[in-house]
């Protein structure tokens, strides 16, 4: 079954919101609940897991880390001639980064349809992007562009016995 490569990025997972309720995969979930504030449940993570999931897209792996810099570049390594480049391996590197694989038919091109266009200024309200972020530079989440980058970037950020 097609899988794809999903990062919250940094910004995503720092903003820290409080809800009230939290969804039952994050209730369940030891690893992120680490890293979320005792006061409450960080809104962004769960909120956007909740959008895959609602979908029918079903959860293979997840992990929070801090990519090294030089991680972050071999994982936007495409990009590594553009102006921003330094800028955006340097964000991305610079907090908790949750990684996680999703699966399921049509996975990768509608995960980046439930993400948005790449500037938050031209995503769709309805889209992760659209809805939850702002500027460019800080758009929240990462999806893979297609079949090759989620092959890729999944044997970059997990190892095979990390998915289920
Ligand atoms: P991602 O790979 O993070 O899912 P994307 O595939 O929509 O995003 P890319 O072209 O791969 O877009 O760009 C990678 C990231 O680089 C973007 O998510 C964004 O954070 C950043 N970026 C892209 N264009 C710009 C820009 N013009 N100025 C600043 N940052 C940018
Ligand atoms: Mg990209």
């Amino acid at each position: 079954m097609e899988r794809t490569f999903i990062a919250i990025k940094p910004d995503g997972v720092q903003r820290g919101l409080v809800i009230d309720r939290p969804n039952k995969f994050i209730a369940s979930c030891s690893l992120l609940r680490k890293i979320l504030k005792p006061s409450g449940y960080n809104n962004q993570i769960s909120e956007i897991i909740s959008r895959f999931e609602r979908k029918g897209f079903k959860l293979v792996g997840i992990k929070i880390m801090v990519p090294s810099k030089g991680f972050t570049q071999k994982h936007y390594h495409d990009l590594k001639e553009k102006p921003f480049f330094n800028g955006l391996c340097n964000f991305l590197s610079s907090g908790p980064v949750v990684a996680m694989v999703w699966e399921g038919e049509g996975v990768i091109r509608y995960g980046r349809k439930l993400i948005g266009a790449t500037d938050p200024q031209k995503s769709e309200p309805g889209t992760i992007r659209g809805d939850l972020a702002v500027v460019v530079g800080r758009n929240i989440i990462h999806g893979s562009d297609g079949p090759e980058s989620a092959k890729d970037e999944i044997s970059m950020w997990f190892k095979p016995e990390e998915l289920v």
